[in-house]
């Protein structure tokens, strides 16, 4: 049985291992010249950036963690996370509803306030069922943290109306805080939210690439690179995978790339289903890479809600990652700008992008143009699945389509879901234990 794995990020990558290691023959096509997907990690003149966005190892799930843990023996550089919110030119400790003690006197007032209120009006059944993302936000945390933080970051991290998100993807994902902590939180009694991620894992060396490298190994010579799929039709018994000057014969396809360029691939597909396919939302994202002379705050990462500030969402500290990550007497920043696909911020050329982000980080107090020694910029096309309303209903369509083909979808863009590393190592894991009982 030969395999042919469509998209060499980490899931195909992943997945492909597994299959290696049960004994039959894979291949892993990739269009980019360089495997790895969203977790490559780009070195330059000392600094070590991830190009898909700032990563961290860390799980809830014990296998999966221990997986990756593994997999950067030896090379593993452990970390305290310090993550805070920039919030009226103060550090607000992350997540906000843990932090309230940070804030302003009113603004805290504020949120705790409504906090109450709407914690009491649930308890005596007076809220109404949440509709959307928006509704979920003013029911879970109230009008004061809502609007000081959670509405004006969602909406500048997914471009889109809360009001008109779907709610079925936060649960687990932005847990509901315990009142007591919050009421902690406000006086100033230190509480951890989030704990999970309380301590983090990042590669020593190399950025999170280092981790697809480790897990690549054993199957590096079934990796084609350089090969966009353009075409997957059934022949008979046999799949015939295409980029329009090659074609790859296997017994059995699986899709990890973006479901979007398998529906492109495929021929007879019901226009229902390409329209559901297009309907599915979601955000690109541009990384701007600083280089700075000296020091960079202490910090993991740092979330900017405030749109005054610039187009930045987040902004991460490479260097606090791993003392490796950059030069002796340097620091390092990475921002990230997600945006829609084809919008104005898509045609800024990479000297304007520095330039925004360079203002805004020293509107923050972070660094001065002055100390800049190194920048670069990454575009990452697909980055996060926006949930829209009618979501699940597009989802349904395409992935019972899929199924019915005989191509079975995993990790991130391909199932079109959320995933984080260990939710697509999950899925493959799930995956491959699902074939071997069949
Ligand atoms: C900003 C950001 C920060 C993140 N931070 C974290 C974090 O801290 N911790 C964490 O656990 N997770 C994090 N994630 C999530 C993590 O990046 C993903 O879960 C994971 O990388 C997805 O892997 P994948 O293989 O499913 O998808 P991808 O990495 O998207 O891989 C798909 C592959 O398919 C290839 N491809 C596309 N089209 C074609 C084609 N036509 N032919 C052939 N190949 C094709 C692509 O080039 C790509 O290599 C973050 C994501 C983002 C965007």
């Amino acid at each position: 049985m030969n395999t042919a794995i469509l998209g060499g990020g980490l899931s195909g990558l992943t997945l492909a291992r597994l299959i290696h290691e049960k004994g039959d023959e894979v291949t892993v096509i990739e269009a980019e010249p360089v495997y790895g997907g969203l977790c490559r990690s780009k070195t330059d003149q000392g600094f070590t950036f991830d190009t898909g966005g700032s990563h961290i190892i860390f799980s809830r799930d014990a296998e999966v963690l221990s997986f990756m843990r593994r997999m950067i023996e030896g090379s593993e550089q452990r970390n305290n996370r310090t993550t805070r919110i920039f919030y009226k030119g103060r550090y607000v400790q992350y997540p906000f509803e843990n932090g309230l003690s940070d804030l302003p006197l009113e603004d805290r007032f504020f949120c705790i306030s409504e906090f109450v209120k709407t914690h009491v009006a649930a308890e005596k059944g007076e809220l109404p069922r949440p509709e959307n993302f928006r509704d979920w936000i003013y029911h879970t945390f109230g009008r004061g943290i809502a609007e000081c933080y959670m509405v004006p970051y969602n909406e500048k991290i997914w471009k889109f109306p809360p009001e008109k998100m779907s709610l079925h993807w936060v649960d687990g994902r932005i847990p509901r805080p315990p009142v007591e902590d919050v009421i902690r939180s406000a006086l100033g009694i230190p509480t951890e939210g989030y704990t999970h991620q309380a301590v983090f894992s990042y590669p020593l060396k190399g950025g999170i690439e280092a981790l697809v490298h480790a897990i690549a190994e054993p199957v590096q010579d079934r990796i084609r690179t350089g090969f966009r799929v353009t075409s997957v039709q059934r022949k008979g018994t046999v799949w015939e995978i295409s980029n329009g000057r090659e074609v790859i014969r296997a017994d059995r396809c699986i899709c990890t790339m973006p479901v979007q360029h398998l529906i492109a691939a495929l021929d007879g597909v019901p226009a229902g289903v390409r329209e559901a396919c297009d309907a599915l939302r979601y955000n690109a994202l541009i990384c701007v890479n600083i280089g700075v002379r000296g020091a960079v705050p202490a910090i993991s990462w740092l979330y900017i809600p405030d749109n005054t500030l610039g187009m930045t969402n987040r902004i991460s500290f490479p260097s606090n990652y791993s003392p490796r990550a950059a030069p002796e007497g340097c620091g390092s920043v990475l921002a990230e700008i997600t945006h829609q696909p084809g919008d104005e911020v898509s045609s800024m050329n990479d000297a304007a992008l520095t330039e925004e982000v360079i203002k805004t980080l020293e509107l923050m107090g972070i660094l001065s143009r002055e100390q800049v020694v190194y920048s670069s910029v990454e575009r990452q096309p697909y980055a996060y699945v926006v949930y829209e309303l009618d979501y699940r209903k597009n989802i349904t369509l395409v992935k019972e389509y899929c199924t019915s083909i005989g191509i079975p979808l995993v990790g991130r863009f391909a199932q079109f879901e959320y995933l984080n590393m260990d939710g697509c190592i999950r899925s493959v894991m799930d995956f491959v234990a699902r074939q071997a009982e069949s």
